[in-house]
């Protein structure tokens, strides 16, 4: 199998993913999904011209070897491809001048203004194959993102290991040797494979079915023989509460667990709601990949009403 950009994509995004895509399933695309594509591919076109228009462009499509390279300088390359051994990336814009030409840059291009730890590792798997295929070490990738757009570095030290250790799991997955388990993550409620997922997991009970619980605490419970929402309520001790500074406000898996299982509602500790003469209600909405309030709702009461 090859592992294109595309099914590292994937796998960083959930190994199960991956997976199901691998065994040619699709699932529900979203409307949220859809919009997102369509705001990914305008950005892209409105920054590749952006990018031609600054630098300049160079048609690599008949290129043979890295000596065509050279002669083209000071200029962006829309659409290189690269390969190596027994993967292939395809990538969106790459940075080539006399002055870097011994470390060209690539450049990938996305809509988003926060660069995400999947676009990080993402972009260092672009870079390490390309730079195999250009044999010569590449110390700079960069991403051309956001509104206005600009250009932001990544380190590639940081995610070198966590690349190599993908791409070992991707080859075991490939050969069929170790196939991933679903679990459930922050990527559900946005991929196309939530539905059956949600599905899946609610008929085995499955641990990840308790959202709040990361890979690890998962993993720890697994290893002592734990793989059920059921099979975990029967662990849950309560503790006995000494003084009131004793009580505190972790969150009890386990407790939740129990709650499921015996379809009780358990006060982990009773609320204090602050009261005073004038109550105001808050409601703030945001764009967390902005860092932007677009809005903010007050309602103020007393007693003459609100
Ligand atoms: S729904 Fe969740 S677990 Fe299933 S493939 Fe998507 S991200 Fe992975």
């Amino acid at each position: 199998m090859i592992i294109t950009d595309q099914v590292f994509g994937h796998y960083a995004f959930c190994s199960y993913k991956a997976l199901l895509k691998m065994n040619g399933k699709t699932g529900q695309i979203s409307d949220y999904e859809k919009f997102q594509a369509q705001k990914e591919a305008d950005f892209k076109r409105r920054a590749i011209r952006n990018l031609v228009q600054k630098y300049g462009a160079t048609d690599f499509s008949g290129w043979e070897n890295k000596a065509d390279l050279v002669s083209h300088v000071e200029s962006i390359i829309i659409g290189f491809r690269a390969d190596f051994k027994d993967m292939m990336v395809e990538i969106d814009a790459l940075q080539v001048s006399q002055k870097n030409f011994y470390s060209p840059s690539p450049i990938m291009v996305t809509y988003k203004n926060k660069i995400g730890k999947q676009e990080k590792l993402l972009v260092t798997f672009v870079t390490y194959v390309l730079a195999n295929f250009l044999k010569q070490p590449i110390t700079t990738a960069k991403f051309y993102h956001g509104e206005p757009p600009r250009f932001t570095k990544v380190s590639l030290e940081k995610y070198r290991t966590k690349v190599r250790s993908l791409l070992s799991e991707i080859r075991l997955l490939s050969k069929k040797e170790k196939a991933p388990k679903l679990q459930l993550n922050d990527n559900c409620s946005i991929c196309e494979f939530r539905k059956e997922c949600l599905d899946e997991a609610t008929e085995k009970d499955d641990l990840s079915l308790l959202r709040g619980m990361r890979q690890k605490q998962i993993q720890t419970q697994n290893k002592k023989g734990i793989f059920t929402v059921t099979q975990y309520s029967y662990t849950f001790r309560p503790r006995r509460v000494k003084t009131p500074e004793s009580i505190t406000t972790g969150r009890y898996h386990a407790l939740q667990a129990l709650a499921i299982r015996e379809q009780k509602v358990f006060i982990h500790q009773s609320p204090e709601i602050p009261s005073a003469k004038t109550k105001i209600y808050m409601d703030i909405e945001t764009d967390p990949d902005r860092d932007f309030i677009y809005l903010i709702g007050l309602v103020a009461e007393d007693e003459n009403g609100e």
